[in-house]
Formats: C-alpha cells, structure tokens, sequence
C-alpha cells in the first residue's frame, strides 16, 4: 500500500500556548518500501506518526492511504512503539491475539494466527509468559506480532529498539529487515540512529526542530544483504560520518 504525507502541519495548546509542533510535512512511500525519519527529540516524530496511524489528526494537510484520506486508526496500519506498549496482564499470546479479538475473528483462524506470528518472530515457546518473564528485546517482538495481527500492509515503527541494549538493537535489526525482505510491507520507521536508518532503509528523512520539518532527504543506495557486512563497508561509513556530521551541525544551530 502506498502512504502519501500532504503537506502536514500540527498544533498543540490554547492562546499564548499554542505551539506549532511540525510544518509542512510532505513525502511518500511507494508500496513495499522502506523509509525511515531521523531527527533529534521533539523533532515532531511521534506527532508525524501518530497522525499517520489516526491517532491524532493534523491541523493542516492530510494523510492518504492508496489515495484515502485517513480519519482515524484502520487495520491496514499497525504500530509499535518505543516500550511498555504491552497489555502487562495478557500473556505474549493473548497479547498478540488482542487486535484480533477486538475486530472478530473467528477463534479458529486466532489460534492459527497466533501461533504463526509467535513462530514469525522467534518466540514459538513464550506464547504463555507474561510481558514480565520476557527480555526486552523478546517483548519488542511480542510488540510486531501483535501489530502484524490483523495483517496490515503498512507497519509504523516509533523508535522501536532505542530502549534495548546494543547487542539486542542490532539482532532486532536484522530481524526486522528480515521480515520486510519477506514480505510486501511498506515500512516507516522512525529513529535517532543514523547507523540503524541507514542499515535497514531506502529512503532518510532527516528532520530539524522548532517546528519539525524535513530539511534533507537522503536515497540509500547501499549493496545490502548481511547487516554485519554492510556495516563494515566503506560507503556506508562515509554515508554514517556525512549524515552524523549534518545532524550535529542542526544540534550545534539550535
Ligand atoms: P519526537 O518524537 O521527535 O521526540 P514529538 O512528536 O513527541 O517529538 O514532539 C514534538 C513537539 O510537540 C514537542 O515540542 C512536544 O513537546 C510537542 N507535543 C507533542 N505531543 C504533544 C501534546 N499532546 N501536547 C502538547 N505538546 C505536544
Ligand atoms: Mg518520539
């Protein structure tokens, strides 16, 4: 599925509190692909990709899905984000189960769902723990289960590793693209991590602060395939020192 961004503006507050959070947002993506936004905290990440799941709606602009302007959350936008996003007291299953629950499905095709997903994602055997008894890193994946439920063609991911160790980062990493070469998802990402950007996207965009908007916008024309590798590649390490380079220069101008 395609997801055009048009022109997006947001506002919070009343009066003298009235603050624009982000400007003029604008950029696609075709479907299938993967794009990833970067930008510092209080960029406007979350706000871009909450009003892109429906959950909050724009002052300004709209959000089209195959050409639909978006009132609200559907099923064929799923959402992860940073952490603690789990219902602590349903097991991983009845976790993953939630969204299918909710939207009637027969309890056959759940079953079936459930224990295909727990497989997907590597946790064939923690299907019964609770959020607690699972690692961060494994409830993340309990986290993209749960939103792949309802088989969405667009997964919208809010930093989604920056709360795990880096060890664990980087095998969600592969993980996660992985699971896009897989399918036909058409992937946003949202992180603070020019390496990981890099490593799992097509597309950058990076945004500035105050109010966020997009100031630069990056192709990724990278030989992937091994992670490891390609982090290892001398284009990609010029790419990584160019692009941390211009985000310190936004910090250093704030
Ligand atoms: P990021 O995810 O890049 O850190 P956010 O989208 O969370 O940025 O926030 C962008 C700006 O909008 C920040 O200045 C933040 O304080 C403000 N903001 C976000 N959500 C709200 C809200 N519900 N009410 C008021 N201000 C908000
Ligand atoms: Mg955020």
């Amino acid at each position: 599925m395609k997801l055009d961004v048009n022109n997006i503006s947001k506002y919070f507050g009343e009066g003298s509190n009235r603050k624009k959070a982000i400007e003029g947002i604008s950029f696609s993506i075709s479907s299938g692909e993967f794009k990833t936004l970067v930008g510092s905290s209080g960029s406007g990440k979350s706000t871009i990709l909450r009003i892109i799941a429906g959950l909050e709606s724009p002052s300004k602009g709209n959000v089209k899905v195959d050409g639909k302007i978006v009132s609200g959350p559907g099923l064929d936008r799923g959402m992860v984000f940073q952490k603690y996003s789990l219902f602590p007291w349903l097991t991983a299953s009845e976790n993953i189960a939630f969204g299918m629950n909710l939207n009637s499905y027969k309890l056959k095709e759940i079953k079936y769902r459930t224990s295909y997903l727990l497989e997907v994602v590597g946790l064939q055997d923690s299907g019964n723990k609770y959020p607690k008894e699972l690692s961060g890193g494994m409830q993340q994946r309990v986290a993209i289960a749960r939103a792949l439920a309802t088989n969405p063609k667009i997964l919208l991911l809010d930093e989604p590793f920056g709360a795990l160790d880096l060890q664990i980062r980087e095998s969600m990493q592969k993980f996660l693209y992985e699971l896009w070469k897989k399918t036909s998802l058409t992937v946003l990402l949202i992180t603070h991590d020019i390496e990981e950007a890099l490593a799992l996207s097509q597309q950058i965009c990076i945004l500035a602060p105050n109010p966020g908007r997009i100031i630069k916008e990056v192709k990724v024309d990278l030989q992937k395939g091994d992670l490891d590798k390609l982090k290892l590649d001398s284009d990609f390490a010029k790419l990584r020192y160019e692009l941390s380079d211009f985000l310190r220069g936004l910090q250093k101008n704030k």
